[in-house]
């Protein structure tokens, strides 16, 4: 006599991934979190916080300096506008702004358009907050939608429909284009635009990063969530933040108080110091992960997995039908089990980031957020014992 809604939903795979490589005393390229050390001044300022006296609880909203920090940030990167009084609300993490959002959006009935294969909590958290997912299909290997297929998801129910983009686990970034495409279904049907910009700074080749928010008429519909997590490698300081307009916003402050009220406040201080980093600091992540996609697509493809280059995010949903039949698996759970035990690389079964299960069973994902020793370690696994 347990819930019925926590009944429709499993565990999330990619924690359980990080369960299984730890007990196995693998290399972890199942979570996406990186193995090498956050910048040493944003520890500092931890530090320095915790000293000062910031540790009782926050704004619950958010520590004004983070907010304003939050604010000038998106001005710069994202051409986005907004007011830190009314416009944005700091969670614990990007996890929690999203699952705060939605509660804030739907009734029950209504209609959530997600695109497939999708980050596995998006699923979870539109049966959570009483919504119907409805999954349109990102068709490999360049991850593109079919145009008819997005404009039939809609209807009179749908109330929002959530963009990655960057995109885990595909690595794709939407183009303008599609962007606009998405915003004129979403004027058209009277929807909000739920837009998780998490990997914005990891980019590669020419892709550019554009937020929904910044397009014509769509920062009143679109929630923008974001967090330090991966632009500052601190996936464990759990602060990030939803930006909407200030009817929105007030809603999802209201959720939020009462899921967590507040993100820690130390780490939000130090969040605040980060976000006023030089532009240089970004270009550094960006190249240090192009070159780890290149070294690490080239080590995948050798070992005989079926990759496209990821044009942004640290992700890559390769295909590995060909080692699974020689291995004689049929499924990519079996198939992530053996590679941890044949090679101690850890991986995410491509069916998790699928609703319908049965697909997926012959992709795996990797995260190469790693540092060049795990890197080459694990090249020499794959190379060796595979
Ligand atoms: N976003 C990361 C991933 O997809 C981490 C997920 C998590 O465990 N919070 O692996």
């Amino acid at each position: 006599n347990l819930s019925r809604i926590t009944e429709t939903f499993s565990e999330s795979v990619i924690r359980e991934m990080t369960r299984i490589c730890d007990a196995a005393g693998g290399y972890n390229l199942s979570q996406g979190f990186p193995d090498f050390d956050s910048p040493q001044a944003i520890q500092e300022a931890a530090i320095r916080a915790i000293s000062a006296g910031y540790n009782q609880y926050p704004v619950t909203f958010g520590e004004p300096e983070l907010r304003e920090a939050i604010s000038r940030k998106v001005r710069r990167y994202n051409q986005i506008d907004c007011d830190p009084a009314t416009d944005i609300t700091v969670t614990c993490g990007a996890t929690e702004a999203m699952i705060a959002t939605l509660k804030a959006l739907i009734n029950p009935g209504d209609e959530i358009i997600i695109f497939e294969p999708f980050y596995e909590n998006y699923g979870p958290d539109s049966i959570l907050s009483g919504a119907t997912p409805r999954y349109i299909t990102l068709y490999g290997p360049d991850w593109h939608f079919s145009s008819t297929e997005l404009a039939a998801a809609f209807n009179e129910k749908t109330k929002a429909i959530i963009i990655n983009t960057p995109n885990n686990p595909t690595g794709k970034v939407f183009t303008r284009s599609e962007l606009q495409e998405i915003a004129g279904l979403a004027v058209k049907w009277d929807t909000y635009v739920v837009a998780d910009e998490i990997y914005e700074h990891i980019l590669y080749d020419e892709a550019e990063h554009i937020s929904m928010a910044s397009l014509p008429g769509m920062a009143e519909r679109t929630i923008t969530i974001n967090s330090i997590s991966k632009t500052y490698s601190v996936t464990g300081w759990r602060v990030g933040w939803a930006i909407a307009a200030p009817r929105i916003t007030q809603r999802i402050r209201k959720v939020h108080d009462f899921f967590t009220v507040g993100a820690p406040t130390p780490f939000q201080h130090a969040a605040a110091e980060a976000m006023n980093f030089e532009p240089e600091y970004y270009t550094g992540l960006k190249n240090h992960y192009a070159e780890a996609r290149d070294f690490f697509l080239r080590v995948l493809r050798e070992a005989g997995f079926q990759c496209e280059l990821p044009k942004g995010a640290y992700y890559v949903l390769a295909d590995a039908s060909g080692i699974m039949k020689q291995l004689k698996l049929t499924d990519d759970t079996a198939f992530s089990r053996r590679l941890i035990e044949l090679t101690g690389v850890a991986t995410v079964p491509g069916s998790s980031f699928y609703a319908d299960k049965t697909k997926g069973s012959h992709q795996v994902r990797f995260c190469f957020c790693k540092k060049w020793e795990t890197l080459e370690l694990v090249a020499q696994a794959l190379a060796t014992k595979l």
